[in-house]
């Protein structure tokens, strides 16, 4: 068996790894880590979420780097806050052994003098987030011209999230003889299109199938009409009774209110978005780790970075804005050798993008009728059954059965089952029989309407992450814009971007302006997307009107095709 000093690292490091319990590297760290300690060569490295990519770049670089100098050396480029803060915390365990040696973290949102104090004790390694590292760069707390190693972690994620051309101007700053290491899950072409500009020839390391989801994973689809999305959901789960499942949605409203829905429906159900504090996240983790909670209703920012084994589900809610994302998100589950379904609601307007998700997970992802009445309760009362079946019988309960087993005296053993089964029955039965027995595709608000032609609608990389809802960002587009209040409609902010609509006469003057802007030295893209205009205004299952706070009538529902960032010519960049 491989273990890590075969590799190459060294004791102190070793120490420290193995008391945090890695006993043997994962595949990716076999074939990187050598690499990466000994030869002086720029490397594309390819492989799934969770498989260990961190500790993959991580140690070679810290075991590399010289800790009795106080020279910023390496410096690890990640796209959110939550990553920076995950990566440098471990790297700081692994380092916990090399006297001298620190790393620190550089992410907005946070108290930037007290990171450039930290900078200043001499950190030889910095986790950083493209915007908060160039505003520390032009503000001169930090000084990376002398480093080494360059880590580009989650290249594909920076770049979906249209960090391009903050790479570009980061890279220009460094020196021409460093290394530089990219890591992500998947290989879009953008991602090609960097390693091929920025690094020089390459290795490449991937593992697993490129570009593939697990093999250990089952993909399914269910179509539904966009209002039943909900009912979809709760059929796919209660045909699983001992379902252990991610569920994703595309904004943090949405999150909450499924999750708000599920847990008031009764289901151990629970909310992961950005919009909880540090403290309500850990809390919801710790009880999902403990499966107290069965299904974690997340938002794909939140749930980065969360590593928890035996998912037997991801449900896509939505289907994600960047195609990319699905890989992330079904590689939840199927991990450790245990088998993964990932199950696909979408609306039929959707299903062309079926074709392009089975092209980047180069496997066929089968479409699937939801689940009938019958089978969902059937699955219930054998599961029951089971679990009966299945109890130990306590050594103590005799002693507390006596009147028990007075009251039920008189039933016969049929008689108990019937009455014992009914207890889940009655209360399943009466839901389905209220809801109408079709969940299925008919008139979806979502697929059909579209634009007319005469309306452009546009994708922008601004989104909720950066404090920005429908209404502060129509503000915002109609001022930078110049243009009056009506010019800008069907305004839908996610996550990480927005889709806003104009007449199509506006068209020239909406690119022509964002043509090289930047924000908080973030390049911001506006491109015309050929998706119809799926605004929706209304239906997902959920009741309106009732819990919404302001500037709420606006659902999103991008719906649209994959963002990707949008290459400019002559933009700020330094270029080299
Ligand atoms: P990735 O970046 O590929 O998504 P991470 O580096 O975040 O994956 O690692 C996922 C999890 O696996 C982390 O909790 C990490 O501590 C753990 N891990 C990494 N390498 C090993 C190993 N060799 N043995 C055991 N656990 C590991
Ligand atoms: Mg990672």
């Amino acid at each position: 068996m491989t273990d890590f000093s075969s590799l190459g690292i060294q004791p102190m490091l070793l120490e420290a790894i193995e008391a945090l319990g890695f006993q043997s590297p994962t595949e990716v760290q076999q074939q990187a880590i050598p690499i990466l300690l000994e030869q002086e060569t720029d490397i594309v490295v390819l492989a799934q979420t969770g498989t260990g990519k961190t500790a993959a770049f991580g140690l070679p670089m810290l075991q590399r780097i010289d800790a009795n100098s106080r020279t910023t050396q390496g410096i690890v480029i990640a796209p959110t806050r939550e990553l920076c803060l995950q990566i440098s915390k471990e790297l700081t365990k692994y380092a916990s052994k090399i006297k001298g040696l620190q790393v620190v973290a550089i992410y907005g949102g946070a108290s930037i003098s007290d990171q450039a104090r930290a900078v200043k004790k001499g950190a030889q390694v910095l986790v950083a987030t493209p915007g908060r590292m160039q505003d520390m760069m032009r503000r001169k707390m930090i000084n990376i011209s002398a480093v080494e190693y360059c880590v580009l972690d989650e290249a594909d994620e920076m770049l979906n999230m249209g960090f391009k051309e903050d790479i570009t101007n980061i890279l220009s700053h460094t020196p021409n003889e460093k290394l530089t290491w990219l890591f992500s899950a998947t290989m879009p072409k953008e991602v090609a299109r960097i390693a091929k500009e920025f690094m020089r020839k390459p290795k490449e390391v991937t593992v697993g199938t490129k570009n593939s989801a697990s093999a250990n994973i089952n993909h399914e689809y269910y179509v539904v009409a966009g209002r039943e999305r909900y009912n979809a959901l709760k059929r796919l789960s209660d045909t699983h009774p001992n379902i252990y499942s991610i569920v994703f949605c595309r904004t943090k409203r949405d999150t909450q209110r499924v999750a708000e829905k599920l847990i008031e429906d009764g289901y151990n159900a629970g909310a992961l978005h950005g919009d909880l504090s540090q403290n309500q996240r850990d809390l919801v983790m710790k009880a999902f780790r403990a499966k107290q909670i069965q299904t974690l209703v997340a938002t794909d920012v939140a749930a980065r970075g969360i590593d928890v084994d035996n998912i037997s589900h991801v449900i896509h809610y939505q289907l994600p804005d960047e195609i990319e994302t699905y890989t992330h998100r079904s590689g939840r589950t199927g991990r450790a050798n245990s088998l993964g379904t990932s199950m696909i609601i979408m609306t039929k307007g959707e299903i062309g993008k079926i074709r392009s998700l089975e092209r980047i997970i180069n496997a066929k992802i089968a479409h699937q009728n939801l689940p009938d009445v019958t089978n969902i309760l059937n699955q219930q009362l054998n599961f029951l059954a089971q679990k009966i079946k299945d109890s130990e019988i306590h050594p103590d309960v005799d002693a507390h059965l006596t009147e028990v087993t007075n009251i039920l005296a008189d039933f016969s053993k049929e008689e108990l089952v019937q009455r014992l089964m009914s207890i889940e029955f009655t209360r399943l039965h009466a839901y389905y029989q209220k809801q109408s027995n079709s969940v299925t595709a008919q008139d979806s608000s979502e697929s059909g309407g579209g634009r007319k032609a005469k309306d452009t609608r546009y994708s922008i990389n601004i989104g909720s992450r950066d404090n920005y809802d429908w209404k502060k960002l129509k503000a915002f587009l109609n001022n930078f814009l110049e243009f009056q209040e009506g010019d800008i409609y069907h305004v839908d902010v996610m996550d990480n971007l927005a889709y806003f609509n104009t007449s199509t006469d506006k068209k020239d003057t909406v690119l022509a302006k964002f043509e090289g802007y930047a924000m908080d030295g973030r390049s911001i893209n506006v491109r015309v997307t050929e998706k119809r205009g799926q605004h929706l205004q209304n239906g997902d299952g959920f009741s309106r009107g009732k819990k919404s706070k302001g500037g709420y009538g606006k659902r999103s529902q991008g719906g649209g095709d994959s963002f990707r960032f949008k290459k400019k010519g002559n933009s700020r960049g330094r270029g080299r």
